[in-house]
C-alpha cells in the first residue's frame, strides 16, 4: 500500500539514532595529535593543509591534485599535530584506489581525530562522505571551507543546529585566507581532550527494516572473538549490507564468519525482496535521505547561485565554437606575456651578470680560480638566471588558469578532441601539470584507474614542455625567430602536444590494444582567486628552478668548465705560440726601423700587430677547446649529430642536457664565452649569432641558422627528458622496462624527426 511504502521509502529522513557518549578513543593521551584531513577532491583540504602547517603542495582548482599522503608536523597552544593530507574522495566505498587508500588510512593508521573538510558551496555531495565517517565511529570535526562563498551567496545556512544534530562540530574556514584555521585546531584540542559538549555519538537511522537487519548481522559479529574493539561491529555490519568486498575480506578470519555471511545474505535478501532495490542502493538513497532532512531543518538558499553564475561563464568558454579560439586566446596572452615583458627584466639581469662578470675580472688575478668564476660559474649560471622572469611570468598565468578553474575547462575542451585520438580524458590533468615540471605529472597519473592508460600517460608526459625547456626556447627564439617570437614559442607547446598525441595513438595500436574506460570530468565552480594566492602559488613552482640553479646547475657548470679548462696546451697550441711569438719580434724590428715607413705612425704599427696577436689569439683559443676533453668528447659524438645539422658544441650541450634541459643553455654560456672578443660584451643570443664554423669543410661559415636551430630545438623539446623524469617513471611504473624504453624511444625519435627536419629543409632552401 501507499501507507506501507511511505513508512519503508529509504529517502525519508528519519533522524539519528543517539548513544550518550562517544567511547574515549585513547585512554592516556600525549600532547600529540594524530589528524588526517578527509574530504571531496578540490573542496580545499590542501589549501588548508599547507596554510596549518606553513607547506607548500601543489594546489589547483580541479580534482586530483593531491595523489600521495602529505605530512607535517605543527605546533598549536601547546599540542603537537601530525597532520595528513589525503587524496580527496566522494565516498568510502572501496571501488576508487582514493577511496580504497583512504579508508585503509583511517583504518590502519587510527588517526586521533578527522577533520573532514566540506565544501560549503555543494553541501549535499560533501555531507555524503561526512555520513560514510559517521558510520565509523571515529571523532570527526568538520571544516565548513569556502565559507567566504557561502557568504557571499547570500545562503543561510545553521551550521550550529546541524551540528548538534549529527554529533560533531562544524566550524566555518575560508582556507584561502587562513580565516577559520585556528579555530578549527583550536576547537580540534577540545575534541580530543573530549571537552566539546556538541561530540557525541550518532547513528543515521536507516529506517526500521534496515536496522533491524543491522542489528541481526552485528549480533552475529559481537558473538565472534571481540575483535579490535576500533570497528564499530555496526559498521561492519551495515558494509556487510552494501556487500562491501573488503569487508568481507577481513572478515573471513572471524571463527563464525560462516554464520554472519549467511545471516548477511539473508538480511540483503529480505530487504531487496522488501524494497525492490538493490541493497546497496537503499543504504545510499537512506544517507541522502539523511542529508536532504538535515539540510531541509539548517539551510535556505540565498539569492545568488553560484552554480547559475558558473554555467553562465561556461556557455561561453566551454562553448562548442568559441571555446577553443578562446583558449588560444588565453595561451597566446600568456605565451605573448612571457616573452615581451619578460625581455625587459631579462635584459636588466643580463647586464647586471656582465658588469659582476667585468668587476671580477677586473680584481682578481688571472688564473685557473678567475676562469672558473668568470667563464665557468657566472656565464654558465648567468645564462639560466636571466630565464627567471619567463619563468615566474608563465608560471604567474599558469596559475592563475588553475586556481580561478579555467585549466579545467581546458582540459574538458581538449579531452573531446583527444578522445578520439585514443588518449584518456583524464590524463590530461597529469599533462598540463607537466607544463610545470614532469616529475610532478608522472606523479600525477596515479589518478588513473587502469594501468595501461596511466603507463601510456606517463610515456607521452615528456612531450609537455617543461620549464627547464623554456629557457632553451626562449634563447633561440629571440636569435633566430625574433619576428614573431610569442608565436614562435606558443608553436613549440603546440607541436609538443601534437607529438603527444600522435605517439599516444600510436603506442596505444601496438602496446596498449585496451580500450580506454569512458569517465567522468568534473567541471569545479569558477573563483576568484586571491592574488597572494596566485603569486604564492607561481612562486611555489619557480622556487623548483632556482633551487636547481643553485644545485645540480652548479654542479654541471663546474664539470663542463673544467673538461672545456683542461688540458691548458696541447700539440696543435704549440704552433699557435711560435706564431705569436714571430710576429712580435717582426714588429719588434719593424718598430726599430721606423724610418723606413714614413707613412706610419709608431702607433699604428702597434695596433697592427695588435690585431694580428689578437686573431693568432683567438685561433690559438677555438684549437685548444677542440683539442680539450669537453671538446674530444664533442668530436666523438659529432658524426653521429651532424646530419642533424648540429656542430660539436651544440652536441656538447645536448649531452650535458640529459642532467637537466636547463644545462644545455647553461653549457652554452660556458663553450660560447672563448669566442669572447676582448673588451666587447655580447649577451649569449649575439654570440650564437655570430658563431662561426671553426674548421672542417664549413670552416668560416656561421654554426646557426633558422633551420639548425628549429632542428636543433626539436631535439631539445623530443629527446631524453631528463634523468629525475626517468628515476621517477620508473618508480610509478614499478621496473626499470618502463623508464629505459622512454629513455630509448624518446632519443631515437628526437633524432629522426631532426634528421628529417634538417635534411627536407636544406633541400627546400
Ligand atoms: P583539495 O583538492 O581538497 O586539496 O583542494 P585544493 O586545496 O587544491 O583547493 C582547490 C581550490 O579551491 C583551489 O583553487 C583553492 O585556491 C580554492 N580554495 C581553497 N579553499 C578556499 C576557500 O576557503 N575559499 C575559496 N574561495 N577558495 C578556496
Ligand atoms: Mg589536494
Amino acid at each position: 500500500t501507499a501507507e506501507e511504502a511511505k513508512r519503508l521509502n529509504p529517502r525519508e529522513f528519519a533522524g539519528v539514532i543517539d548513544l550518550d557518549k562517544l567511547k574515549t578513543t585513547a585512554s592516556e593521551k600525549g600532547k600529540i595529535i594524530n589528524v588526517a584531513l578527509v574530504g571531496n577532491p578540490n573542496c580545499g583540504k590542501t589549501t588548508l593543509f599547507n596554510y596549518a602547517s606553513g607547506s607548500k603542495e601543489h594546489v589547483g582548482n580541479y580534482g586530483g591534485v593531491t595523489v600521495d599522503s602529505k605530512q607535517a608536523v605543527f605546533k598549536h597552544n601547546g599540542y603537537t599535530f601530525n597532520l595528513v593530507d589525503l587524496p580527496g574522495t566522494y565516498s568510502l566505498t572501496a571501488y576508487t584506489p582514493e577511496e580504497l587508500y583512504v579508508r585503509q588510512y583511517i583504518k590502519e593508521e587510527l588517526p586521533d581525530l578527522v577533520i573532514n573538510v566540506i565544501d560549503s558551496s555543494n553541501l549535499e555531495r560533501n555531507l555524503y562522505l561526512t555520513s560514510q565517517l559517521i558510520d565509523m565511529d571515529i571523532k570527526v570535526i568538520i571544516a565548513l571551507n569556502m565559507y567566504d562563498e557561502l557568504v557571499e551567496s547570500g545562503d543561510r545556512f545553521d551550521y550550529q543546529k546541524l551540528a548538534r544534530m549529527i554529533g560533531a562540530p562544524i566550524i566555518p574556514t575560508t582556507a584561502s585566507r587562513g580565516e577559520g584555521i585556528k579555530e578549527l585546531f583550536t576547537k580540534a584540542i577540545d575534541v580530543y581532550e573530549d571537552r566539546d559538549p556538541i561530540v557525541r555519538h550518532v547513528h543515521i537511522n536507516y529506517g526500521t527494516e534496515v536496522e533491524k537487519a543491522i542489528g541481526r548481522i552485528r549480533a552475529n559479529i559481537r558473538e565472534s572473538k571481540p575483535i579490535s574493539d576500533k570497528i564499530s561491529s555496526r559498521f561492519l555490519a551495515l558494509k556487510l549490507l552494501e556487500k562491501d568486498r573488503q569487508t568481507n575480506q577481513s572478515l573471513a578470519s572471524y571463527p563464525n564468519y560462516g554464520k554472519i555471511s549467511s545471516v548477511a545474505q539473508e538480511q540483503i535478501a529480505h530487504i531487496e525482496n522488501l524494497f525492490k532495490e538493490d541493497a546497496e542502493t537503499i543504504i545510499t538513497d537512506a544517507k541522502y535521505g539523511f542529508i536532504d532532512g538535515a539540510l531541509k531543518e539548517t539551510f535556505q538558499e540565498g539569492q545568488i547561485n553560484k552554480r547559475d553564475i558558473t554555467h553562465s561563464i561556461d556557455r561561453f568558454l566551454t562553448n562548442k565554437y568559441l571555446g577553443f579560439p578562446i583558449f588560444l586566446l588565453f595561451m597566446f596572452t600568456s605565451f605573448y606575456a612571457t616573452f615581451e615583458l619578460g625581455i625587459y627584466p631579462m635584459n636588466w639581469i643580463d647586464r647586471g651578470m656582465a658588469m659582476l662578470g667585468k668587476f671580477i675580472g677586473e680584481i682578481m688575478f688571472a688564473g685557473i680560480l678567475k676562469d672558473l668564476l668568470v667563464n665557468g660559474i657566472i656565464n654558465g649560471m648567468g645564462s639560466v638566471i636571466v630565464f627567471i622572469p619567463n619563468i615566474l611570468i608563465l608560471f604567474f598565468f599558469i596559475s592563475f588558469m588553475e586556481d580561478t578553474g579555467y585549466m579545467a575547462r581546458a582540459a574538458f575542451l581538449m579531452d573531446k578532441l583527444m578522445h578520439r585520438m585514443g588518449l584518456h580524458g583524464r590524463s590530461f590533468i597529469p599533462m598540463i601539470m607537466g607544463f610545470g615540471c614532469n616529475v610532478p605529472a608522472i606523479m600525477a597519473t596515479r589518478t588513473l584507474r587502469n594501468r595501461s592508460d596511466r603507463v601510456l600517460t606517463m610515456l607521452i608526459i615528456p612531450f609537455m614542455t617543461c620549464s627547464a625547456r623554456l629557457p632553451v626556447y626562449i634563447l633561440f627564439i629571440g636569435a633566430f625567430f625574433p619576428t614573431y617570437p610569442a608565436l614562435a614559442l606558443i608553436g613549440f607547446y603546440i607541436l609538443g602536444i601534437t607529438f603527444a598525441v600522435i605517439v599516444a595513438r600510436v603506442f596505444r595500436k601496438i602496446l596498449f590494444r585496451r580500450q580506454e574506460s569512458p569517465f567522468v570530468m568534473e567541471l569545479p565552480p569558477y573563483r576568484i582567486p586571491t592574488l597572494k594566492n596566485t603569486l604564492f602559488h607561481m612562486w611555489d613552482k619557480a622556487w623548483m628552478y632556482i633551487k636547481k640553479i643553485a644545485t645540480v646547475i652548479l654542479l654541471a657548470v663546474t664539470i663542463i668548465w673544467a673538461l672545456e679548462y683542461f688540458p691548458r696546451n696541447s700539440a696543435g697550441t704549440e704552433s699557435f705560440n711560435a706564431a705569436i711569438a714571430q710576429t712580435e719580434q717582426q714588429y719588434k724590428n719593424q718598430i726599430g726601423q721606423i724610418d723606413s715607413y714614413p707613412k706610419m705612425e709608431p702607433e699604428q704599427i702597434m695596433a697592427l700587430r695588435d690585431s694580428k696577436i689578437r686573431s693568432l689569439e683567438m685561433a690559438r683559443e677555438a684549437k685548444r677547446l677542440e683539442n680539450s676533453y669537453l671538446g674530444r668528447i664533442g668530436k666523438g659524438i659529432a658524426p653521429v649529430m651532424s646530419p642533424l645539422g648540429f656542430d660539436w658544441k651544440m652536441s656538447i650541450s645536448l649531452l650535458a642536457g640529459v642532467a637537466a634541459k636547463e644545462i644545455v643553455v647553461s653549457t652554452m654560456g660556458v663553450l660560447y664565452q672563448a669566442d669572447e672578443e676582448l673588451g666587447e660584451s655580447l649577451n649569449l643570443q649575439n654570440k650564437l649569432k655570430k658563431e662561426v664554423h671553426s674548421s672542417g669543410s664549413k670552416a668560416g661559415q656561421p654554426a646557426f641558422n633558422p633551420l639548425i636551430a628549429f632542428s636543433f630545438l626539436l631535439f631539445v623539446l623530443i629527446y631524453f627528458p631528463c634523468i629525475a623524469v626517468i628515476v621517477t617513471i620508473r618508480k610509478e611504473a614499478g621496473s626499470w622496462k618502463w623508464a629505459l624504453f622512454t629513455a630509448a624511444y624518446t632519443t631515437a625519435l628526437a633524432w629522426v624527426v631532426s634528421f628529417v627536419v634538417y635534411q627536407v629543409g636544406n633541400l627546400i632552401i
